[in-house]
């Protein structure tokens, strides 16, 4: 069988000049002989390797000089109880935005740590969306206020940056990361496990402002230790090395591409599609409010859904991979990151469409 189109929400799609470039190099890198996964994190090579992709990563996001930007593991889960362990300092609080599972997982972390403050809920019922700021219940005194630009699960993704004054806002970006530009500057701390935009799992990354350093409790695991990571460059330990090198081929592809604009006109342009098809079509339905909708990761369910198996069987037969939805909600999700092209957009639209004539 040939490559397929995959929709995967996480790990999900790889650029394929990516892969092929990481398979030409899997036996010698750049004539080192060996294979990156073979080399020495302190090796001459590997420094090197890592520190272009801080670099290329620098200024495809366009991050200030004064924020680090660290590269650890134990995933976006791992940053759920890191953020609290860093940042309260001798505040014992933080404020929580919940608009779906991630959110909520967040929350339920944070709670090991501190007092959680949640300041609105996003509906649990069709339409999804995410309540106004307007009506927030925020605390001025809080350590950082936390939310979840895009939940995977349930494709609902934020199209603005929350305002908190003085309080720093810390964002898990882990399924919208590099899908457009960002203001690096209106947040304390953005992180993003990698197995969506970046490259392979295994891999966290983490940006946060110099301020923000330093206050991590006396108990804090030292590999989970901002301050610490930052001066070791991210190498208290042995780096997921092999992860680290794939996410600068990404970060390079994406430089090549047209930055993060470039990501944003195509990523807009698929999501816009698909949506457009979906809202006209008797058979599918997505259940996000149009202001709300993710561009990421487009959930949708068919009106009957004892036709699901065969939608899916279907969709398997000609070449669309993984479409089924998350086990919490059920339905189908096409995940649509920066590695999936028009194309395939146009392919699933095409699929969908047929279906439908058939089915409908
Ligand atoms: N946050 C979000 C928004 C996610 O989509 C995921 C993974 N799908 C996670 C956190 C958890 O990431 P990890 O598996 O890297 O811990």
């Amino acid at each position: 069988m040939g490559r397929v189109l995959n929709f995967s929400a996480g790990p999900g799609a790889l650029p394929q000049e990516v892969l092929e470039q990481v398979r030409d190099e899997m036996l010698d890198w750049q004539g080192a002989g060996m294979s990156v996964m073979e080399m020495s994190h302190r090796g001459k090579a590997f420094v090197g390797i890592a520190a272009r992709a801080e670099e290329d990563l620098r200024k495809l996001m366009q991050i200030p000089d004064n924020y680090r930007v660290l590269f650890l593991q134990g995933g976006a889960t791992g940053q759920f109880a890191a953020i609290p362990q860093n940042l309260l300092g001798d505040k014992g609080k933080a404020d929580y935005v919940n608009t779906g599972s991630w959110s909520a997982k967040a929350i339920a972390e944070a709670r090991n740590y501190c007092e959680v403050n949640v300041v609105a809920e996003g509906g649990k019922n069709a339409p999804l969306g995410i309540p106004l700021q307007s009506e927030w219940r925020t605390d001025p005194e809080a350590a950082y206020l936390h939310y979840t630009p895009n939940e995977t699960i349930s494709g609902v993704e934020f199209h603005w940056v929350p305002e908190t004054g003085e309080v720093p806002l810390v964002a898990d970006m882990s399924s919208t990361i590099l899908s457009r530009p960002v203001d690096v500057s209106k947040y304390g701390l953005i992180y993003a496990g990698a197995q969506k935009n970046i490259g392979p799992a295994g891999l966290v990354i983490v940006i946060v402002r110099d301020d923000l350093l330093g206050k991590a409790a006396a108990t804090t695991p030292s590999i989970l230790n901002y301050q610490k990571q930052a001066e070791a460059d991210s190498m208290s330990n042995t780096p997921p090395t092999f992860a680290w090198y794939v996410a600068g081929l990404v970060f390079q592809w994406v430089l090549r591409n047209g930055g993060l604009e470039g990501m944003a006109e195509r990523n807009r342009r698929k999501a816009e599609k698909l949506y457009a098809f979906i809202d006209q079509s008797g058979l599918y339905r997505n259940p996000v409010e149009e202001a709300s909708r993710s561009w990421m990761n487009v959930p949708f369910v068919l009106a009957d859904d004892g036709l699901d198996k065969g939608f899916l069987a279907g969709a398997e037969e000609a070449g669309l991979a993984t479409l089924k939805g998350h086990r919490s909600v059920g339905g189908m999700r096409a995940s649509i990151y920066n590695a999936l092209d028009e194309d395939a957009v146009d392919a699933l639209i095409e699929y969908m469409q047929e279906f439908e004539r058939r089915h409908g």
